[in-house]
């Protein structure tokens, strides 16, 4: 995680709650569909983790109302998640398409891209867990299939303790341990952090 990722969520109110008045905020869409185009192949869902609004919105903002429980494993299955990318992409392609290249109308269509996305993750975030929604967001499931096995999580077994203290941390709920090049992984480095023998690392 870096150090302005706590702070990335607020941007996330003023896209969607501001777009409505001044569309061309929605072009803050455009740019972190471009950082995610470029990033993922070279660093898997490190974007997820890092510099995505929506995902620090989930973490530092829906977190304080979220139940803090089990995220439904089917979430993340493939028969949940392609149907939800080809729904989202094809909506979303016609509305842009349908702008016929008026600023503010393409912009507007970032906009609700934004109201649809932090609703959602208030949604899931709320009924289960902070990053819930991140589980099945398109744009994570892209962000898997670009960077697969990209910047893995390496665990050296000589050092750990079996003290579980990264499992409690992952936003994600990943079996830590053996997330190795998991392409959900997220990369927000908080088990690294946590681990008290430095047996984590990217
Ligand atoms: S899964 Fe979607 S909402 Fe969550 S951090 Fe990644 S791009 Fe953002
Ligand atoms: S395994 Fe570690 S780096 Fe990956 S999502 Fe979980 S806490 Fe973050
Ligand atoms: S925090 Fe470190 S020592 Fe503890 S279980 Fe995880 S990897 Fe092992």
């Amino acid at each position: 995680m870096l150090k302005i990722t706590p702070y990335l969520g607020i941007i996330v109110l003023l896209v969607s709650i501001g777009g409505l008045w001044y569309p061309k905020l929605g072009y803050v869409v455009a740019l972190v569909f471009l950082s995610i185009l470029a990033i993922s192949p070279f660093r898997g869902r490190w974007f997820c983790g890092n510099l995505c609004l929506w995902g620090s919105f989930n973490d530092f903002w829906v977190g304080k109302i979220s139940r803090h429980i089990q995220i439904p494993r089917s979430f993340s299955s493939m028969a949940v998640r392609v149907p939800i990318f080809i729904a989202m992409m094809g909506m979303n392609i016609s509305r842009i398409i349908s702008t016929e290249g008026s600023v503010d109308k393409l912009g507007m269509v970032f906009v609700t891209m934004s109201i649809l996305t932090a609703s959602f993750s208030i949604l899931f975030g709320a009924a289960y867990s902070p990053r819930a929604w991140c589980t099945l967001c398109p744009m994570g499931t892209l962000q898997r299939f670009l960077g697969r096995g990209k910047y893995p999580l390496k665990l050296d077994q000589n050092l750990c303790i079996d003290c579980s203290r990264c499992q409690k941390v992952c936003p994600m709920q990943l079996d830590v341990r053996a997330v190795g090049g998991d392409p959900d992984c997220i990369k927000c480095g908080r088990c690294v952090e946590a681990c008290p023998k430095g047996a984590l690392r990217f």
